[in-house]
This record gives C-alpha cells, structure tokens and sequence, in this order.
C-alpha cells in the first residue's frame, strides 16, 4: 500500500536494487508489493546500511518503518548464535506488534528471530523467547526494563539502535526510562531515531544518543491544518468563561474541540 499522502512527484525513480540490497530483502519487498523507496527509504537506506547515524523527521505512513528495518536486516550476522543485534523502542503496543512484523515480513527470506515485549500481557512467554534466543528486539520501555531489572535482557551486544516516535515517548513521559535504557547500551553502536516532529525536547534527547547524525525530513514540522482558522485573543483571566461563551454562542461555531 503507498501511503495516501504521497503524490506520483515524490516517487522515487531509484529502485531498490539501485540501493544496494541483497536478494533475499529484494524478494520480500517484492512480495510486499513495493516498486520504489518512499523518499525516507531512499534517503535513509544507504545511510544507514554504511553504518551511518540517522536522525529523521518522519510520521508513520512514510514507509520509516521499512527504512530502519530493511538496513538492520541486511547488517545483522545471523548465525547459529542468537543475541541481541538489533533493539527498536516504541511507545505504544500498537507500534511495537506493527514494527515487529514488518520486520517477519521483510525477513521472511532469512534465518532471523525477533521478540516483541509489551506490557499488559504475561511475561512468560516473552521470558521464554529470550531465552532461545532472538536477533531483532522490539520493545515498549516499561516492560522492557521490567525484565532487564530482572536480568532477562542483555543489551551488551545491540549493534544499532532505533527510537521510534520520539516526540511521543516525550509527551507519554518515558523519557527517563528511556535515557535508563540507552546507558545500557554498548557506546559504541549505530543509532537511528525517527520522529513525527522535532521539537526541542526531541532534539535535546537526541543530542545525547547520536554521533553527527545524517539528517532526514521528510515531512515539514507540525503545521495547522489548512481549514483551521487561528486567532488570539488578549484577556483577563477573570473573562475567559465569558468570552468563550459568547464565542460559542456566534452563529458560525460548529462543531467544538475545546482544550
Ligand atoms: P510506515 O510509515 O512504516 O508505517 O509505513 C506505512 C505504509 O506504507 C505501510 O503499510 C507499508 O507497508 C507501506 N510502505 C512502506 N514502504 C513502501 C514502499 N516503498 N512502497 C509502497 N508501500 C510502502
């Protein structure tokens, strides 16, 4: 599926043998029914398959989530020894299940094994997986540092590391655990971190986990949508009620969000 905001003049006329991927990730994308990179793929493909950080302005519908896996796919020793090569953090359960499965299918030609921990559910069997053993994990922050506390989870050989939504691991408040977990991590790694915008707290987050990190925007950063109309209004305190009553009260007010 192409992401309904992507016009034809953002396509890509690179395919993606021109990035350099190997068969078996060639076949799956195929498989997945992809033509051309979208422009964070194109952008952050080769990059990152160099070794290279990243730090990309991104929302979901980009295709982001193939432009970190497809690279970390192609980087990671898959051998008879499994350990952890790869560790994407999310904020929500929903990403977390959606991310890992990307990976399943744009690994499907390959011998890789990927977990996913969340919370909310048992921990046992997440438990159990980690035990035999997985390439690529995918986690939420809380109950991945759950069970490192517990001493399930060795970080100590992540080769690359990727921040997924940023901007919403601030709003959600895991900033903490994530900085816990990041201290956990070798120094020396590859780290990827994707954000929907890029407000100064992300960067300031950044700033601490990336070494001169390619920059990518794909998106611009947060704009008004077009059929919202702005205005500020200077009052006193005490008039606020007043005055949004009487807004409400115009005839042109419609519908009402108030926050
Ligand atoms: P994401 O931004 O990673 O959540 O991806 C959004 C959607 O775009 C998903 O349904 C992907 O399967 C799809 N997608 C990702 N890359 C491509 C591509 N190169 N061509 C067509 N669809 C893609």
């Amino acid at each position: 599926m192409i992401p309904d905001d992507r016009d034809q003049e953002s396509m890509s006329t690179l395919n993606f043998t021109d990035l350099g991927l190997s068969k078996p990730i060639l076949r799956a994308l195929t498989d997945e029914g992809y033509e051309y990179p979208t422009p964070v793929q194109e952008a952050a493909i080769p990059a990152a398959l160099d070794g290279e950080d990243i730090i990309a302005t991104a929302k979901t519908g980009t295709g982001k989530t193939a432009a970190f896996a497809v690279p970390i796919l192609e980087r990671l020793e898959l051998g008879n020894e499994r350990y952890i090569g790869a560790l994407i953090l999310t904020p929500t359960r929903e990403l977390a299940l959606q991310i890992d499965k990307s990976f399943r299918d744009y690994g499907r030609h390959l011998d890789v094994d990927t977990c996913v921990l969340l919370g909310g559910v048992k921990s046992e069997p997440q438990i159990r997986a980690l035990k035999r053993g997985v390439d690529v994990l995918v986690a939420t922050p809380g109950r991945l540092l759950d069970l490192m506390q517990q001493g399930f989870v060795d970080l100590g050989r992540v080769e690359t590391f990727v921040l997924d939504e940023a901007d919403r691991m601030l709003d959600m408040g895991f900033v903490a655990d994530v900085r816990r977990i990041v201290s956990e991590l070798p120094r020396d790694r590859q780290t990827l971190f994707f954000s929907a915008t890029m407000s100064p707290g992300v960067r300031s987050l950044a700033s601490t986990m990336l070494t001169d990190p390619l920059q990518v925007a794909v998106s611009p950063p947060a704009t008004v949508a077009d059929n919202i109309d702005q205005r500020v209004m200077f009052v006193e305190k005490a008039h606020k009620r007043d005055l949004l009553a009487d807004i409400l009260k115009a005839k042109d007010t419609g519908r009402t969000l108030i926050f």
